[in-house]
């Protein structure tokens, strides 16, 4: 795992290290200290094995002492049956021979029962060192009584002093086996072991000392009495009442070993010899030998069985203690153990709870908004809740992202921010940015709004008419339905233009826009081609009478007189209105579909117009007929222009001062095999459907620049003089084509002329085509070429606009020029001054009469052209005419040209 790395290039020891140090030291101390309890049981276990040994050699002490005291008698009988003056032997009432010879064979007896006895002293026991002196004090002590060197007293006192000292050792062994720490129940065994001791230590020495007391005489006899008397005492006084014992069975075998005849015949004999020295016979000492004996064994056995006892509690105590270590131990490594189990399932949990959360953290710092486990302790519980907020915050922020990026702007506003500064920023940044979007789409909803929108009326502009007559094409072709356009041109809209103003002018067709939308259906579309022409798109039309008679109230409800605000003419106005028909025909879905049927409801409206204005007219087949000529008539038109059929030919324009010539006017000529001459009028029509009039206009620019840089050449203009210029019709389509001014541009570089040599005349109609129009015009305005405008008077521009308009000359129409009417004739005048006053030229058109020409020069008109002149001639008859400024009114109009 990729998070896993990123953890350990951190550094830092995992949890779990930290966790294992924190248990490990509780857990030696634990440790330790079971060490330390098992220790302690362990040395009770010691106590018990020594105490044991020590009662043990305690034993065998009390039995070496008993034999040393058993030597006593025979001893100190064979010395005194030796030395005839140590004492009365008579008073024994034997034979000293025989009594010697006795003597001398329990010495040797009990001798032997001694040596048996230290030889069993095991050289392990704590007895064994005590043994080896005995051995050594007894073979002096055995030795002198053999060879006779020392007094029987001396003997005696020997003897006496061993078995003594025996028995001082015995006491200390057994007090130290009472010392050990034994438990209660050994303690008194053991103490029954000490006391029996007790009692067989007084018991086997109360008849030797009493007898020694007996042969001795003096201090030593004094000395050995009180000894005796001590001993039968001491024995007296622990036999009487309850035996001082734990056992039971001890205490019955005490007393059976205490109360047996022979022994309280023994015990009473020796009280009272103890009472009154002598009372007691010598024959009568010894025979209580045998009884003594038999007493001794029985309290020997006494010994045996305490020692038994002793050795059987100790033995269950050593048992119980080593219990105890062992359970000691098995419950101190089940201690531990389970500390160790404890201490890794916790460590476990809390090393994996953070381990969790570091890689929840880890995958959140890597942009994944994973979810955040909860589990673990409360910190860690703390920081995941933390974190899965923090992650949630940020899944918001990227869920609003997402919206943004898919545009949806109401999903990438929340509410409330994500938490936390970060939320804030991004909540209000979001907010900013929607709302700077929200602006955006809704300017540029109002932009493309006027793009479409004609900004007089609120209609759909030619371009959008003609978008949403194609969709409704479309849209009905797939029902099968058919579609209806109505064109309709206004009739006298010029008249209320030029009489009433502008201002009126633009009521008359706000108003018109009106009364066509009450007019038509709900879904119809209604929409402004420009200037007085407007067009009503019908969806899911029934039959063409439908059509007529939707035109007939078209004409009905334009007809109604229009108000006018006040200031803006004498009240109200009148318009009417021709209507031209057409239908889409099955199949009519090309990308043109929109164009032909305007074009046919065009044509129908023509008719409408021709045929006495205020009247609907269909396209029919005469229509399509006139129109498939018109096609025909493009296309070999197209060819003509490339074979090189077409020519120009030229008209002077002269000043009306002094006739001198200014320059001249282009005029297409085709001369079309087969056919004839087709006027201009006919074939520029028809060219204008498609593209083809802006191949034809770029082939005029270039031949006329090229004929006037020619003449220029050729004859130069006199001193003074200007140099004439060449004037080219510029048709509405190819003012408004993206090359326009690249053709310009390459005529005038081709044939090197300056731009100022060059007069672009242009309809006035074509001015309303929008701002494409106007642009080029600047442009070509700004490039020092002469724009004109061509017919003026015969559109609808009125003569406030001419302030604004960006032209350099007027062409007045050759109606005007013509015209007898007064009307007319005013109408010039104003139209000289008027653009005069804007800095304007005027040139008349179609003069023909030297009348007009005398008209012309009274109202200060600059320029004139006409047959009165020069009628349009082939460049080389031109050629042929007198130079510039030579040309005078009458010289030439005879001309066959035209
Ligand atoms: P326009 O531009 O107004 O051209 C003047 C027309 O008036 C010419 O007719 C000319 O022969 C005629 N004319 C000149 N003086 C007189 C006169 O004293 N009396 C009479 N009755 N007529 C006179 P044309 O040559 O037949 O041209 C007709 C129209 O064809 C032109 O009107 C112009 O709109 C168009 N046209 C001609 N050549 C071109 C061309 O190269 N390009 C374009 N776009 N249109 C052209
Ligand atoms: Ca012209
Ligand atoms: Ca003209």
């Amino acid at each position: 795992m990729t998070t896993g790395s990123a953890w350990r290039r951190l550094g830092g020891r995992p949890v779990w290290q930290h966790l294992a140090a924190l248990v490990v030291v509780p857990l030696l101390a634990t440790s330790a200290v079971a060490t330390t309890t098992v220790a302690d049981r362990v040395a009770e276990l010691h106590a018990t094995g020594e105490a044991v040994e020590l009662m043990r050699a305690g034993a065998e002490l009390d039995e070496l002492r008993r034999a040393v005291d058993g030597e006593l008698l025979p001893t100190l009988t064979r010395s005194a049956t030796r030395d005839p003056s140590s004492f009365d032997i008579g008073a024994f009432g034997e034979e000293r021979g025989p009594l010697n010879r006795q003597a001398e064979k329990e010495v040797r007896s009990t001798r032997e029962a001694t040596d048996l006895v230290l030889s069993a002293v095991p050289a392990t026991s704590a007895a064994s060192v005590t043994a080896r002196l005995t051995q050594v004090k007894l073979a002096t002590a055995r030795s002198a009584a053999d060879q006779g060197t020392a007094s029987t007293a001396a003997l005696a006192d020997r003897y006496l002093e061993l078995s003594e000292w025996l028995s001082e050792v015995e006491d200390r062994l057994l007090a130290r086996t009472t010392a050990a720490g034994l438990s209660e129940d050994s303690a008194l065994a053991v103490s029954d072991v000490v006391v029996v001791a007790g009692l067989t230590q007084h018991a086997s020495r109360a008849l030797p000392t009493t007898f020694t007391a007996r042969v001795l005489s003096g201090d030593e006899q004094v000395r050995v009495r009180r000894r005796a008397e001590y001993a039968i005492g001491a024995y007296e006084s622990m036999i009487t009442g309850v035996p001082p014992l734990s056992g039971a069975r001890q205490r019955v075998a005490w007393y059976e070993a205490t109360s047996s005849p022979q022994a309280r015949q023994l015990t009473e004999a020796l009280h009272r010899e103890s009472l009154v020295p002598g009372s007691l016979s010598g024959p009568e000492l010894l025979r209580l030998r045998n009884a003594s004996g038999a007493r001794d064994r029985d309290l020997s056995a006494l010994l045996g069985e305490a020692v038994d006892a002793a050795e059987a509690a100790i033995e269950a105590e050593r048992r119980e203690a080593a219990r105890r270590v062992s359970t000691t131990v098995v419950l101190c490594l089940l201690v531990l153990a389970g500390a160790l189990a404890a201490a890794l399932a916790q460590g476990r949990w809390l090393s994996r709870s953070l381990r969790r959360l570091a890689d929840a953290a880890s995958r959140v710092g890597e942009g994944q908004l994973v979810d955040v486990p909860r589990g673990g302790p409360r910190e860690v519980r703390t920081a995941a809740a933390t974190l899965a907020g923090a992650a949630a915050g940020l899944q918001q922020v990227r869920e609003q992202a997402d919206a943004l990026a898919r545009g949806d702007l109401a999903g990438a506003v929340r509410d409330e921010p994500a938490p936390g500064p970060l939320g804030e920023v991004v909540h209000t940044s979001v907010q900013q940015l929607v709302r700077a979007v929200q602006q955006r789409e809704q300017l540029q909803g109002e932009l493309a709004h006027q793009a479409a929108h004609d900004a007089l009326t609120g209609l759909p502009n030619r371009a959008a008419a003609v978008r949403l007559l194609q969709s409704a094409l479309h849209r009905s072709a797939r029902r099968g339905a058919a579609v209806g356009l109505l064109f309709i041109d206004l009739d006298g809209f010029k008249a209320v233009n030029d009489t009433s103003g502008h201002a009126a002018g633009d009521e008359v067709l706000r108003a018109v826009a009106a009364r066509l939308r009450e007019v038509v259906r709900a879904g119809d579309v209604v929409g402004r081609l420009g200037g007085d022409e407007f067009v009503v798109v019908a969806e899911d039309v029934g039959d063409v009478g439908g059509l007529v008679d939707l035109g007939q109230r078209i004409i009905d409800a334009v007809r109604r007189p229009v108000p006018l605000p006040p200031g803006a003419g004498p009240g109200t106005a009148r318009v009417g209105a021709s209507v031209g028909v057409a239908v889409s025909r099955d199949g009519g879905t090309g990308d043109d579909a929109g164009d032909v049927l305007l074009a046919e409801a065009d044509t129908a409206v023509y008719r409408a117009k021709a045929r006495g204005r205020g009247r609907v007219e269909v396209f029919d087949d005469d229509l399509r007929a006139e129109l498939a000529a018109r096609s025909d008539l493009e296309d070999a038109l197209r060819a003509g222009l490339a074979r090189g059929e077409l020519s120009l030919h030229y008209q002077p324009v002269v000043a009306v001062a002094d006739g001198r010539l200014l320059g001249y006017e282009a005029l297409a000529r085709w001369d079309r095999p087969g056919v004839g001459r087709v006027p201009p009028d006919v074939f520029v029509a028809a060219a204008e459907a498609s593209s083809l009039v802006c191949d034809l206009g770029r082939w005029v620019l270039r031949e006329a620049t090229a004929q006037l840089a020619r003449w220029r050449a050729d004859r130069p203009a006199s001193w003074g003089a200007a140099e004439p210029t060449v004037a080219v019709n510029v048709s509405g389509r190819h003012l408004v084509d993206p090359r326009l001014l690249d053709d310009v541009d390459a005529a005038l570089a081709a044939s090197g002329l300056p731009p100022s040599a060059l007069v672009l005349e242009i309809t006035e109609t074509v001015l309303v085509d929008g701002p494409l129009a106007l642009e080029h015009l600047r442009a070509l305005r700004a490039r020092g070429v002469e724009v004109s405008i061509d017919d003026f008077g015969t559109g609808w521009t009125s003569i406030g606009q001419l302030s604004t308009t960006p032209a350099d000359t007027l062409k007045v129409d050759r109606s005007f020029t013509a015209s007898d009417d007064p009307g007319c004739r005013d109408l010039v005048a104003l139209v000289v001054h008027a653009a005069h006053t804007f800095g304007l030229r005027v040139v008349a058109e179609g003069v023909e009469e030297p009348e007009q020409l005398v008209w012309l020069r009274s109202l200060g008109c600059d320029a004139a052209q006409g047959y009165l002149f020069s009628r349009p001639l082939p460049a080389a008859e031109v050629a042929a005419l007198p130079a510039p400024g030579a040309l005078h009114a009458g010289d030439r109009h005879a001309s066959t040209a035209g």
